[in-house]
């Protein structure tokens, strides 16, 4: 009976720390994750600090917006993109589509300051080239007086108008395709959204391309940079409040053929792969910049993207040669970590 009388003080007393533990343990902010398929990738939400009603219904959203956003600016299925498409091949005018207003004044910025390297209006030489579809059995490259009969008809961003809400093109043959920065773009507007709806801190990571917000905590969080001459991660670097990091690779999409490897990534000059890079990693405030500009310097090529690089005005660029050698600004050179045991040869640019 003693016993029992003191006992029930004391149960009560740990009754009520676990529950205290138990609610601190929910209300201490912690990491939450999603994945889902959208734009042809595996898209992954991180969120650090929200509590979980918030991190679920941020989660929600960011699956509504991708699947929105990407059927509506996918160019090889009915969207708006196509519809456009259609009426440029007819020589028609369209109404602008809401949706595409995002993409293609800033597109046509993007691809002027590139010096045309990066230009979303070649989605003909895309599609003969077989890109628009993930079946590449059997592939073997375009004849050549294909290839330079679309790259004769010099499809570019500056022959689209856009005049009293309407988009046409002085020029038939361009064929829109954002392949190249619909995800920048795409990420950018689901960050916004998250960040409305009141996370501040999460990463949404497209395949590898992500925007992050806010720290994970204490700790800036730390993204990998994929090696694109092995398996793995090639380098990390640690993000500042708000950034992102794009990289355009030659792995992505590709075929081989008699012994050599064709990848998504066109010059649009020749309307052949790009050569010279493996790949390319640019980290700027602005997603759809970072996404255009990785694509462009990755045409470019280790010899020119330096140049092309103080055009579009990035800082922070990492070029891996076909030889595995990192050509890279000096303020990338500055935040990024090797993770890979010797490091890659590195030259940074002096002029960066
Ligand atoms: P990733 O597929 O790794 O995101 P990119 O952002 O570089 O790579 O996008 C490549 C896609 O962009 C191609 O699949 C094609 O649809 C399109 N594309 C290819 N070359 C160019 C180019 N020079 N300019 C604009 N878009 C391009
Ligand atoms: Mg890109």
């Amino acid at each position: 009976m003693t016993s029992r009388r003191l006992c029930e003080p004391k149960l009560r007393v740990c009754a009520f720390l676990i529950a205290l533990l138990a609610l601190s343990a929910c209300e201490r902010p912690q990491v939450y994750d999603t994945q889902f398929l959208a734009f042809g990738t595996l898209v992954e939400v991180t969120v650090y600090g929200a509590d979980r009603q918030l991190a679920e219904h941020a989660f929600d959203a960011a699956r509504a917006d991708f699947q929105f956003l990407h059927r509506s600016w996918r160019a090889w299925k009915p969207s708006a993109v196509t519809r456009a498409n259609a009426a440029i091949a007819a020589g028609r005018s369209i109404e602008l589509a809401p949706v595409l207003e995002p993409l293609i004044e800033p597109a046509q910025r993007l691809s002027r300051l590139s010096g045309e390297l990066f230009n979303p209006a070649i989605g003909k030489l895309i599609e003969l080239w077989g890109f628009h579809s993930d079946d590449y059995a059997g592939r073997r490259p375009p004849v050549n007086a294909r290839i330079d009969a679309l790259v004769s008809q010099h499809s570019s961003m500056r022959d689209l108008v856009l005049e009293d809400g309407r988009l046409s093109s002085s020029n038939r043959s361009v064929q829109l395709d954002f392949g190249a920065f619909a995800k920048g773009v795409g990420v950018g507007r689901v960050v916004e959204h998250l960040r409305r709806i009141g996370v501040d801190n999460l990463i949404v990571n497209a395949g590898g391309d992500l925007r992050a917000i806010g720290a994970h905590g204490e700790r800036p969080w730390r993204i990998g940079i994929r090696n694109p001459l092995a398996e793995g991660v090639l380098a990390s670097v640690e993000i500042n409040a708000d950034e992102s990091v794009f990289t355009s690779g030659n792995y992505e999409r590709y075929f081989e053929f008699r012994g050599r490897r064709y990848h998504h990534i066109i010059d649009p000059r020749t309307g052949y792969p790009a050569r010279g890079a493996t790949s390319v990693t640019v980290i700027h405030a602005d997603p759809g910049t970072a996404d255009a500009a990785a694509t462009a310097l990755f045409v470019a090529g280790p010899r020119h993207w330096h140049s092309v690089a103080h055009a579009m005005g990035l800082g922070q660029v990492m070029l891996i040669d076909t030889q595995g050698r990192a050509h890279m600004t000096a303020a990338m050179a500055e935040r990024t970590r090797f993770e890979v045991d010797p490091p890659p040869p590195i030259i940074v640019n002096k002029g960066s």
